[in-house]
């Protein structure tokens, strides 16, 4: 079942979108400009682009995404985000790091939010689900830069890929805003269990989403089979302000 969705996140948002991904652009060729001068500077070669491209360095910069119109301020602190939602459990690692050392930031937090297996975000009056909360949630990095959520696979809504929303704090700032993505092909399988299997098939996959053709590869997450569903991890690159 298709919920009416006067909100579309490409519609709405697009002129936004276009603008921050024309701003994004920009960050994203300063950044890579600035670590390169800084390889040039020390003489290393383990270092900036070269050694990102042969892998040596897997600490780069996460793009920065829009937050889309389901983005509400009063996420709670809490690790369990599912309010009782079915699906595919979903445990997620999200670690934060500081591309410009490469060093995980502990006491980040994390804010996650993402629709359930129809498609629909709480605390939208236009979803019908205001005053619910599931699926959102915030936690704070570790030690280790890492902060874990036990969540659901999410869903799909028209016009759009299958993704998590994330932003980040660090002091008080927010230092990203990203989206993260999942594999076509294990969405393909998850998706042919219930409940998600009671909606017709979805009308966007990775290739097709204007979002994630904008850098979405680098967040896309890594996932593995658990005892009860999937483990998702990701390491997002943040730049501290
Ligand atoms: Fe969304």
């Amino acid at each position: 079942m298709d919920e009416p969705r006067p909100l579309d996140e490409r519609g709405v948002t697009r002129r936004g979108s276009l603008l921050r991904l024309g701003g994004l652009a920009a960050g994203v060729v300063g950044a890579v400009g600035w670590a390169h001068e800084r390889a040039e500077a020390s003489g290393r070669s383990g270092s900036g682009p070269a050694a990102v491209a042969a892998g040596l360095v897997t600490c780069v910069l996460s793009p920065e995404q829009t937050e889309g119109p389901f983005f509400t301020e009063n996420d709670r602190i809490r690790r369990d985000v599912r309010d009782g939602r079915p699906g595919v459990p979903l445990s997620l690692r999200a670690g934060v790091l500081d591309v410009s050392t490469c060093k995980p930031i502990p006491g980040a937090l994390v804010d996650i939010w993402h629709c359930d297996a129809g498609g629909t975000y709480s605390g939208f009056a236009q979803e019908g689900t205001a005053g619910a909360r599931f699926l959102r949630g915030i936690q704070r990095t570790d030690r280790n830069g890492v902060a874990i959520f036990r969540t659901i696979y999410p869903g799909w809504y028209p016009g759009r890929t299958v993704h998590i929303h994330v932003r980040v704090y660090v002091g008080g700032d927010i230092v990203h805003t990203g989206q993260l993505y999942f594999p076509d092909a294990l969405t393909d399988a998850v998706f042919r269990r219930v409940p998600y299997s009671r909606r017709p098939a979805r009308t966007t996959r990775n290739p097709s989403d204007a979002l994630y053709r904008n850098g979405g590869s680098r967040s896309l997450l890594k996932l593995t089979r658990n005892v009860t569903g999937y483990a998702a991890r990701i390491t997002m690159g943040v730049q501290l302000r």
